[in-house]
């Protein structure tokens, strides 16, 4: 008799994913907020693939497991933002706006008395990147944790300044508790085992959002000259990084939806071939 333990291709439980892959193939792009080259959520991002983006090229489109991941994020953004919106009803959800050549949509726009207006960005990821952003590690909670990815800051720091916020939250969910045992060992409460918030005042988020505006001029510039830029992206710590898609130690090459298309182009600052 077969072992029914060993694990089998899916009959069923994919149908799900299946549906919501074709209903975004049919859907198409999603609409920009503003005819802008950039997205906001391309902050950070490397230079070359938003450029592909800003071209129209339509990428690989997302794949199962992506796809799943994404519609997770999205509902629980929902979820998010009606909760906030009954306890805060001057608050305000996914407005449109832009900041000289990127747009987007904020996942809110919250006036408080002590922060002033608070451009609140949410992020909802696995249990290792949550542990990773609070500093939790076997041995204990690390003194300096690695807080909201680089490029969440720059794309929060981007809306705020369109939205003229005053102070960014950025608030983590991760999709898989702390143990129990593990939090009463690190004294973090119940909520600190799934969910984390960081406070970002202006003097920090403001010059960030100047770079990252600098940065992205710099792609269009290439653009507009006839050029597909150095394949560049901004690094955890705010460095840049020049990416190589035939290096498997890029991480962000192997999620990109343009790796055939780069891979055919080349590295380096190369001649555009608009449509190809
Ligand atoms: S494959 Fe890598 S280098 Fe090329 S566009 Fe994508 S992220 Fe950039």
């Amino acid at each position: 008799m077969a072992d029914w333990k060993i694990p089998q291709e899916p009959r069923y439980t994919h149908y799900f994913l299946e549906d919501q892959m074709q209903e975004n193939l049919d859907r198409g792009r999603k609409p920009q907020a503003f005819d802008t080259p950039f997205r906001y959520s391309d902050s950070g991002k490397c230079a070359r693939a938003m450029a592909y983006s800003s071209m129209g090229y339509e990428g690989e489109p997302f794949d199962g497991p992506s796809t799943l991941v994404t519609g997770i994020g999205t509902y629980v953004h929902e979820l998010v933002q009606d909760a906030i919106g009954r306890r805060h009803p001057d608050a305000q959800f996914e407005i449109a706006s832009q900041v000289i050549v990127s747009s987007g949509h904020t996942d809110g726009l919250i006036p408080s008395d002590d922060l002033g207006l608070v451009q609140y960005e949410l992020k909802t990821m696995g249990g290792t990147a949550f542990k990773k952003s609070i500093g939790f590690t076997n041995k204990g909670m690390s003194p300096n944790p690695q807080g909201p990815r680089y490029t969440a800051v720059l794309q929060a720091a981007l809306n705020a300044q369109a939205n003229n916020c005053d102070t960014i939250i950025i608030g983590h969910i991760s999709l898989e508790a702390i143990s129990r045992q593990a939090a009463a060992r690190m004294g973090l409460s119940e909520w600190q085992r799934v969910i984390a918030e960081w406070v970002i005042p202006k003097q920090v988020w403001e010059p960030l959002a100047d770079q990252e505006i600098a940065r992205q001029l710099g792609i269009l510039d290439d653009l507009n000259a006839g050029y597909l830029p150095i394949p560049i992206a901004i690094d955890d710590e705010g460095g840049e990084v020049n990416l190589d898609p035939s290096n498997s130690r890029y991480w962000q090459c192997q999620y990109c939806s343009y790796k055939t298309q780069c891979e055919a182009d080349g590295g380096g600052r190369v001649p555009k071939e608009e449509g190809k």
